[in-house]
């Protein structure tokens, strides 16, 4: 079916369908005088919407709060979580609401306004986004994407001239996102740390049934749960792999943060790093560093604890959960490992590798070398032009000593370099989304401008695909990116 508006679509309100426990029915505080700023083709297309739709009154009144999603239910889900290590207690979509759940070509998707008024779990909070951390995140989950890291996507971004108070008075807007499922660890943790086990169960059930069907084969009382668990942390291994590789921090690691599909979600204070600097943090005001690039790893296993302390009011064995999260360091491990030795141009991971990598990011973190250019910059020192490389380093002759290791390695293979060097251009992005990128973005979006959103969209959407006449947006960030600071302040 051909769909020419939103009441077209077909939905299917699964999360709604559950017992009232889960959430509150609700309707949306619009922004008033709102604007659509934009709108992203690329994610409507995964809900068989065209361009058309998108320019229409229909279309701003759904993304800004102002009408019900033709077909939806809508509502704001409660959760609990572990945020910075202490038990938060409950807390819930305090600025989402849940418009529905869309029945697209090739699945299905929630669609959710992030920043549309105040819900029963909003605490202290006003319900709103600002324009600036609005369009961090409305970029960031196409920049995961394009990258091809599980993420929530983004449909549509509304500002309007209405203050909203933080450090400084500021504007606010809506983004409207997409994923399968938005559940998180703390969604769990709401149940299973509250003596509610029969609501649990019924979320087990749902998660199960809907995203990891082929749990529901597993032999045993317990089998599907442990199952499911096994899943969540082989997926959330492979995340962090994800994460690593890329120079991602997240900043907020909070199990209300982390989805249940394995999912990039909630993008406050995250970062991708310029220089690199291993225990970088990239949220202000984490100053114990608790959730540092290279403590992201431990902390999605402490996450995953969480879900096990949870799914203990179903399974009383203890080392039964135990058993299934000693899987998490060696399928991170593996991930980690054939991610890099894919950047590294090595067909394949092997013995002593390990050492390679952990030299290159000493090296890395030593001179402060840019994430992104070191391994974008090997495949031309692959080709023979080692010097772009090498001027990422204070410590040449380090760095040529590193590089002189790599290509012995590469030596052992059968491969020919420009067949390698290639490969590694198509994994090593050359466009990420740099802090001082989004920065610029933001500062014109400030002025009703979206042609940066729309430039970084199309660059990000094929990162490793050099755009000629783009080249500022792969440079070395200005010197006044050093003062970009950013908080959990959104
Ligand atoms: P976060 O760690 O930013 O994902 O948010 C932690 C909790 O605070 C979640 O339950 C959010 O819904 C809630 N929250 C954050 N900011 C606001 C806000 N401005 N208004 C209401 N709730 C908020
Ligand atoms: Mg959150």
């Amino acid at each position: 079916m051909t769909i020419s508006c939103l009441a077209d679509l077909a939905t299917d309100n699964t999360f709604a369908a559950l017992p009232a426990d889960f959430y509150t029915r609700l309707s949306p505080r619009p922004l008033q005088a709102p604007r659509l700023l934009h709108a992203n083709a690329a994610a409507a297309e995964l809900i068989g919407l065209p361009p058309s739709v998108l320019a229409t009154p229909q279309f701003l009144a759904v993304c800004s709060g102002a009408a019900p999603l033709p077909g939806g239910d809508t509502l704001s889900a409660v959760y609990s979580g572990h945020q910075f290590g202490v038990w938060a207690g409950q807390l819930g979509d305090g600025r989402a609401h849940l418009l529905g759940e869309v029945q697209g070509p090739a699945g299905n998707w929630e669609l959710q306004l992030k920043g549309a008024g105040r819900t029963p779990y909003s605490r202290m909070g006003d319900g709103r986004a600002v324009l600036r951390s609005s369009v961090r995140e409305y970029l960031a989950g196409e920049a995961m994407h394009g990258l091809g890291i599980p993420t929530t996507r983004a449909l549509a971004l509304v500002v309007s001239d209405e203050p909203v108070a933080r450090e400084t008075m500021e504007t606010a807007a809506v983004v409207t996102r997409m994923a399968p499922s938005f559940v998180r660890f703390g969604s769990f943790e709401h149940w299973g740390l509250n003596d509610r086990p029969e609501l649990l169960r019924i979320l087990a059930d749902y998660v199960i049934g809907k995203f990891y069907p082929e749990c529901r084969e597993a032999p045993g009382e317990h089998g599907p749960l442990l199952a499911l668990l096994e899943a969540v942390t082989r997926r959330t291994a492979r995340l962090m792999a994800d994460w690593q590789t890329v120079g991602f921090c997240h900043g907020v690691m909070n199990t209300d943060n982390m989805s249940i599909l394995g999912l990039t979600l909630d993008y406050g204070p995250y970062g991708f790093m310029d220089a690199f600097q291993t225990d970088h943090i990239c949220n202000h005001t984490d100053a114990q560093g608790r959730y540092a690039w290279n403590r992201q790893p431990s902390a999605g296993l402490w996450n995953l604890y969480r879900l096990a302390g949870a799914l203990h009011a179903l399974i009383p064995d203890t080392d039964a959960l135990r058993g299934v999260l000693d899987g998490y360091e060696p399928e991170f491990a593996d991930a980690f490992g054939k991610r890099m030795a894919t950047k590294l141009g090595m067909a394949q991971w092997q013995e002593g590798d390990e050492s390679l990598v952990d030299d290159l990011l000493r090296l890395m973190h030593a001179n402060r070398a840019d994430f992104t250019l070191s391994f974008r910059r090997l495949s031309d020192a692959v080709r023979g032009a080692q010097q772009g490389f090498l001027d990422l380093f204070i410590d040449r002759p380090a760095a040529q000593a590193w590089l002189q290791r790599l290509l012995a390695r590469h030596a052992s293979e059968d491969r020919a370099t420009a067949e390698r060097a290639a490969a590694m251009d198509r994994t090593n992005p050359r466009y990420v989304l740099r802090n001082h990128l989004a920065e610029l973005a933001i500062r014109s979006a400030q002025e009703g401008d979206a042609s940066e959103i729309d430039t970084l969209l199309m660059l990000l959407a094929d990162p490793c695909t050099d755009r000629p006449g783009f080249e500022r947006y792969a440079n070395l960030p200005p010197d006044w990116a050093a003062g970009i600071e950013v908080s959990c302040s959104s």
